[in-house]
């Protein structure tokens, strides 16, 4: 919907299609994808314009601990080789957007590449893979749109940190938000998942986007603080743990303007409160969905299920049924629900959250051998307060409350400080209004599953702990990436 009070193009709320996607209920196609996605994973190396140098390490495979391929990440002179480099994308705003687009299609052409590598190196379940991919080109072309109808006005160059749990999707919207409005970009994306990024570069670059605009340096977080920290840098987009942003933001303070933009998108404890009019067979469904699915990986996953007591017993058992619907294990099978959790330290740390709450388990499938997987677990809790941080995997707790607590509970989620995602099942108007107009949260989702923004049509980020905002894949973003005069110009 177009906001109140903005003289937007109506390029951005007109005419504009996301991408098809994928039918993966029709045989024919799914063989198609299934015989695109058996395709070697290249190796990754730094894409910069200057000498590439560092260490290399393999990649791991998290279903099976096969090695995938080799990455090599860049050393503090290769950090450096890049940002002597780095320069604006001076093409104009029109040729900019063609490129963007051009991405995209190419995007869309390598899906079997891009869902393998999705699959092997970040245990993508198919249907994930083929989210990411559309969300993807849909940031590519949604910002292309939006660059192309503002004056050039670019800041410099970006920073882009990105994380493992969208590793094509997040990595590519910020990287096209940036170029889209004339900026160059250093991206570093998370070290878990560095051979999407550098497939994802390599294919921006075929399109047409100068090198020198948009450089890869795989590495650790020594690469980030490096680049974060560095005064050629004009501001940061990142995507990650709040603990992270909080991190970058006292190291850009010493050495930037205080004007340069930190856009970060960071964590949540997402609640769905549940009430007695709630249709329980859809209600379950879209439980299951927002906690369970990419294992929990998402940060809008739902986290902390408040069910009115008065049907409580009844979803207990619906959920713990449908929980054993899933099928956990190698996400290189079509039949694959669940997939592993991103690495052995990401699977050490929720087992042992578990073995401190093991008393609370009220349900927990089989854990699959080999890889780095954690079944999906339902755990009670008196309440969010009991919550003492964000469990990236797929644990659901779960808390009953009276019917007249429920300005408590509300209180109580808005007490986390955080506000990403919030869900509410009702079937009466007023509550959700009320609901709605109390809960602290970007994204609020009614009668419905609570992850899977949509770009163009659900801008995607938080309040509070959650993020600084802009909302990704929203109307405002690709202004944050401009100097403030233009933007005030084009508005
Ligand atoms: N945009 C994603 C969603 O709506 C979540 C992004 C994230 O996990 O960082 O599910």
């Amino acid at each position: 919907r177009r906001p109140a009070g903005l003289d937007l193009p109506d390029r951005i709320f007109g005419d504009r299609r996301n991408s098809r996607g994928f039918d993966l209920t029709d045989a024919t196609e799914l063989a198609r994808i299934d015989a695109a996605r058996d395709v070697a994973v290249p190796d990754a190396t730094p894409l910069v314009a200057g000498v590439v140098s560092g260490q290399t390490r393999a990649v791991w495979n998290p279903a099976t601990g096969a090695i995938v391929a080799q990455v090599t990440e860049a050393d503090a002179d290769c950090v450096e080789a890049a940002l002597a480099a780095a320069a604006r994308w001076k093409a104009s705003p029109q040729e900019r957007a063609e490129v963007l687009r051009r991405a995209a299609d190419l995007y869309e052409e390598h899906f079997g590449s891009l869902f393998a590598t999705l699959t092997q190196e970040a245990g993508k379940s198919l249907p994930d893979a083929v989210g990411e991919l559309r969300e993807a080109v849909d940031f590519l072309r949604y910002y292309a749109d939006q660059g192309a109808v503002r004056s050039d006005a670019a800041r410099g160059v970006f920073a882009a940190i990105s994380p493992w749990n969208f590793p094509l999707a997040i990595f590519t919207g910020q990287i096209a938000a940036a170029l889209a409005a004339g900026n160059g970009v250093v991206a570093k994306p998370a070290e878990q998942t560095c051979l999407v990024a550098a497939m994802a570069v390599r294919l921006l670059h075929e399109a047409g986007v100068p090198v020198r605009a948009l450089q890869l340096l795989p590495g650790d977080g020594a690469v980030g603080a490096a680049l974060t920290g560095d005064a050629r840098i004009a501001g940061v987009a990142f995507t990650g743990s709040t603990e992270t942003a909080r991190k970058i933001r006292l190291n850009m303070v010493d050495t930037l303007d205080p004007g340069a933009p930190l856009i970060a998108e960071t964590g949540g404890l997402n609640a769905m409160i549940v009430d007695s009019t709630a249709l329980p067979e859809q209600a379950v469904r879209d439980i299951v969905a927002s906690a369970f699915q990419s294992a929990g990986q998402r940060c809008s996953a739902l986290r902390c299920l408040y069910v009115q007591e008065d049907i409580a017993p009844q979803m207990i058992e619906m959920i713990k049924g449908a929980m054993n619907e899933l099928r956990v294990g190698n996400p290189w099978n079509l039949s694959t629900d669940v997939g592993p959790v991103i690495d052995a330290e990401a699977r050490d740390g929720i087992e042992a959250y578990l073995a401190e709450h093991a008393d609370q388990v009220l349900h927990r499938l089989e854990t699959p051998q080999g890889g780095t997987f954690i079944p999906p677990v339902l755990l009670k809790v008196g309440g969010i307060a009991e919550m003492d941080r964000e469990v990236f995997g797929p644990v659901l707790h779960l808390a009953t409350y009276r019917a007249a607590d429920l300005d408590k509970v509300i209180a109580a989620i808005n007490a986390t400080g955080y506000g990403l995602t919030f869900g509410l099942h009702t079937r009466i108007d007023t509550r959700v209004q009320e609901v709605s107009d109390a809960i602290h949260a970007g994204n609020i989702y009614v009668n419905r599953n609570q992850i899977g923004a949509i770009v163009g049509s659900q801008p995607f980020g938080g309040e509070g702990l959650s993020g600084t905002g802009p909302k990704a894949g929203g109307p405002h973003y690709v202004t944050r990436y401009q100097c403030p005069t233009a933007c005030d110009a084009a508005i």
